[in-house]
């Protein structure tokens, strides 16, 4: 069987490490704040080339924080890709803003420019752009159109952990990245976790003040905040995650090459493409065929597993259709009966990736 995660080889290969530094978490009672946080925020500042490093509870806070930190106006519209993860939008209407969908694009599946732009009006305040599976959305693009308008642009960073544009990697690239540490993302904890990552010290101060109650010392609160840490045994499991997790991508793109070389040219079967200057995070290895579901169907019988990422679009979800946009002629409305994900990740071997592109090549022929 060929697994689409497999979190329990991955503790195999750095058990020794990670024990320890569970043993020594616990030894020092560095339960909350302390030095695990400051050296894990160090060194993932450092890792996302970012200046500052804020951990947070999970990476739906993250996102939140960022938005009530960046105090946009009231009732502003932050516009938000079709094709991703609830927490991306959800964000935005729990801190009292207003979702307007945009569409994202059919070859690489993060937002759209163009329809970002369509969609600009004179309240949109912010634009979210989720590097959607790992891959890093047009920034020059959304940039230039955030400048042009004066928009903030937080990044969804939760599936990019080391990707980047240019050499730069996301995150503090717009104004402010979120981080998700979600066991299962490419750079993720053994429980719940996020992560801010800004070049922006009033930002990450603000930041930092929301989710520890409004306070810069014990009882110093100087407004009302909440409580939303990392708490320190994760930020020792993630500090030792971290120093594997290049290594880690280099594994995820090497499957990626391998399912790249296998199956390209194959009638009716769309692969990933990269952007030129930009490395890939490979979170998911997403494919997109109208015969979705009888190949994952013959998968599952080879032994496959895959996922779907996801099964329904975004604003035909309950929670949106009151925003009208589940009709739309968008893409997204149609990527969910059309993209499957095929397993990605350090614990495939060669032969793995072999026989995966194998079963899925057999498939179409
Ligand atoms: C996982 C994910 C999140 C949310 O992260 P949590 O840590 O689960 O709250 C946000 N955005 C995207 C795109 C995600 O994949």
């Amino acid at each position: 069987m060929i697994k689409f995660l497999d979190l329990h080889a991955q503790y195999l290969g750095i058990k020794g490490e990670i024990d320890a530094a569970i043993e020594d978490t616990i030894r020092c009672a560095a339960f909350i704040g302390g030095e695990n946080n400051e050296r894990f925020e160090r060194n993932f500042a450092a890792y996302q080339q970012a200046e500052f490093c804020v951990g947070v509870g999970n990476g739906t806070d993250s996102l939140e924080i960022i938005l009530e930190a960046l105090a946009l106006p009231k009732g502003a519209e932050v516009i938000v890709p079709a094709n991703s993860f609830i927490a991306s939008s959800e964000a935005v209407t729990r801190s009292g803003y207003r979702v307007v969908f945009a569409d994202v694009d059919p070859v690489d599946y993060t937002l759209d420019p163009a329809d970002v732009a369509r969609r600009v009006t004179s309240r949109t305040a912010a634009i979210i752009a989720v590097h959607l599976y790992g891959h890093p959305c047009d920034m020059d693009a959304l940039l230039s159109i955030a400048r042009e308008h004066d928009l903030k642009v937080i990044e969804d960073c939760a599936q990019a952990h080391g990707a980047e544009v240019d050499g730069r990697r996301v995150g503090a690239i717009g104004h402010a990245g979120s981080f998700s540490f979600y066991p299962g993302k490419n750079l993720g904890a053994y429980g719940d976790g996020g992560a801010i990552v800004t070049n922006d010290r009033e930002l990450a101060l603000r930041c930092r003040m929301i989710a520890n109650h409004g306070r810069i010392d014990k009882y110093d609160h100087r407004f009302e905040g909440r409580n939303s840490r990392l708490d320190g045994l994760q930020a020792a499991i993630l500090d030792v995650k971290l120093r594997h997790l290049d290594g880690w991508i280099d594994r995820r793109n090497a499957v990626a090459a391998a399912y790249m070389r296998g199956l390209k040219d194959i009638d009716g079967l769309a692969i990933p493409t990269i952007r030129r200057g930009h490395r890939h995070a490979f979170h998911l290895f997403v494919v997109r065929t109208a015969r979705r579901d009888e190949l994952a169907r013959h998968l599952g019988e080879a032994g496959v597993q895959t996922g779907i990422h996801y099964p329904i679009a975004l604003p035909k979800l309950q929670a949106y259709r009151y925003l009208e946009q589940y009709d739309e002629p968008m893409f997204a409305n149609r990527a969910d009966v059309e993209l499957l994900s095929l397993p990605i990740g350090e614990h495939l071997s060669a032969e793995d990736a072999h026989y995966v592109a194998q079963s899925v090549s057999q498939f179409f022929s």
